[in-house]
């Protein structure tokens, strides 16, 4: 049942929220073991929050618009008084004081947690394989990653082990695990969700989105997460969302551009794979086919992201990461003397991906480096700017593939980072310039995995975004049939 539907239900008090979270619990101990997608399962508390929910019902109280819906956290969002780990041993037996905002919202509006998700270590990867708890699997065929770094939420959504979960998005990593796992992925514009209580990789990059099997649920949870939040100096001080409004509305005469640069095809950054790019350019035609006007957009520095991003992003985890020194949080690795404890604490605590990332970023942020680096970085962002900005006088939205293939196989890419970082070169260039954008399941590729397409748009066009997933999501191939290739 999607997320909206066991509100509806459980609102209604047609079915208990207790009943629901025991048939998830259930399915969780039956299938984690082999997906590994939850780093914590929170039992009790799921059954004395879903309890707490029945309550609100029976005496008449409004539950909240997501009523019982269990939900997976990122295991990179702080849960007061629950281990939070990063999948990363240096969190070991660390505890935060506080909720994140998503949390508590989520908590708010009657959504049941029911555990904390796998990740890449400290959400740096692209496939989950870089967990210091081993990788997550790919619930439809479990030979293959889920994507990342938040491949134990989006296995979570896919596999039904959660209706929804929360993921977080530098470069990425949201969206690309829901291509892989054929379910919607959403990061919205920077500073729309808080990100209060989300442990930082890239400050001016990360952002809090939701996966979910559908685009009204996705719209659902956004509209409970969103919102300004005064604790989060970065957050916009709008009002919440109203999307699912919107999701009826269609796209007549809306205006989309396929993004040249990133399509595949002529005047593309290579690697999109052909039936990829098949279904890509078929989304296109379904999206014309409800009333759009589709045309060719040309972006030419979204070739550049890439590069830009795996400078700006390792400068800002070397910062951000620089606070888990043995001291104030989790793993402390004892030693004779302050700066030999930190560095046995670091050198034991940290895995070889966030030690990689340290280094660039400290390399790229060096005196006598930093402009030819680090400054050069931010020139091609504030440039990718500009031509998003030209490119959204043209068209409402854009759209690409959301990743260049499908889902790859185990270890097949773990041995040279730079086909893991290839990975994200249709989702980093929103992260770069703080837009939000979507991907929605279309399909699948020769390998009979999901394919995911990609819709972007300008600052705070969530509303547009929504109401072209919606369509997309309604003209898509039945994910198992044959027609979606
Ligand atoms: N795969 C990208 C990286 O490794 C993006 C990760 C993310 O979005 N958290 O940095």
């Amino acid at each position: 049942m999607s997320a909206l539907g066991v509100a509806a239900a459980v609102r209604s008090g047609e079915v208990r929220a207790v009943d629901v979270v025991e048939e998830y619990l259930a399915r969780i101990e039956t299938r984690n073991g082999e997906l590994n997608a939850f780093n914590l399962v929170m039992a009790d508390e799921a059954r004395a929050a879903a309890a707490a929910v029945d309550a609100c019902v029976a005496a008449g109280d409004d539950p909240g618009p997501l009523a019982g819906v269990p939900v997976a956290l990122k295991d990179n969002m702080c849960t007061q008084g629950i281990a939070t780990t990063c999948s990363s041993k240096i969190l070991e037996g660390w505890e935060p004081p506080y909720d994140a905002t998503v949390v508590a919202r989520l908590a708010a509006a009657g959504a049941v947690a029911v555990g904390k998700t796998n990740l890449d270590e400290f959400a740096m990867g692209s496939s989950t394989e870089n967990s210091a708890f081993g990788p997550t699997r790919n619930p439809l065929d479990t030979d293959r990653v889920p994507g990342g770094s938040s491949g134990g939420s989006a296995a979570a959504v896919a596999a039904d082990l959660a209706a929804i979960s929360l993921g977080s998005d530098t470069g990425g990593s949201i969206r690309q695990p829901a291509a892989f796992c054929g379910v919607v992925g959403m990061k919205p514009t920077y500073g729309a969700v808080s990100r209060y209580g989300l442990i930082a990789f890239g400050s001016s990059l990360d952002q809090i989105g939701p996966f979910s099997t559908s685009v009204a649920d996705s719209a659902a949870v956004l509209e409970v997460i969103g919102g300004h939040d005064p604790f989060d100096s970065t957050s916009i001080d709008a009002p919440a969302f109203d999307l699912r409004s919107v999701l009826g509305r269609g796209v007549d005469g809306m205006r989309i551009g396929i993004l040249r640069e990133l399509s595949g095809g002529i005047g593309s950054v290579d690697g999109i794979s052909p039936d990829v790019q098949a279904r890509a350019a078929a989304a296109a035609e379904a999206l014309e086919a409800a009333g759009a006007r589709v045309q060719e957009v040309s972006v030419p520095s979204a070739t550049l992201g890439l590069s830009a991003y795996y400078l700006v992003a390792p400068a800002e985890a070397s910062s951000n990461l620089s606070r888990f020194d043995g001291v104030r949080f989790g793993l402390r690795v004892d030693a004779p003397t302050t700066g030999e404890m930190m560095t046995a604490t670091r050198t034991a605590g940290f895995g070889p991906e966030v030690k990689r990332r340290i280094m660039l970023g400290t390399y790229a942020l060096s005196a006598g480096y930093y402009d030819a680096f680090y400054g050069k970085a931010l020139k091609v962002r504030t440039l990718m700017l500009a031509e998003f900005a030209s490119a959204y006088e043209q068209v409402d939205l854009l759209l690409t593939p959301t990743a260049p293939t499908t889902a790859f196989r185990l270890g097949e890419r773990t041995a040279d980072p730079m086909t893991m970082y290839v990975n994200d070169v249709c989702t980093i260039p929103s992260n770069l310039t703080g837009h939000p954008g979507i991907s929605v399941p279309f399909g699948v590729g020769d390998d009979g995995m999901p394919v995911g397409i990609q819709l972007l748009g300008p600052a705070l066009s969530e509303p547009t975004i929504y109401q072209a997933a919606a369509v997309l999501e309604a003209s898509a191939p039945h994910p198992g049939g044959k027609e979606g290739r």
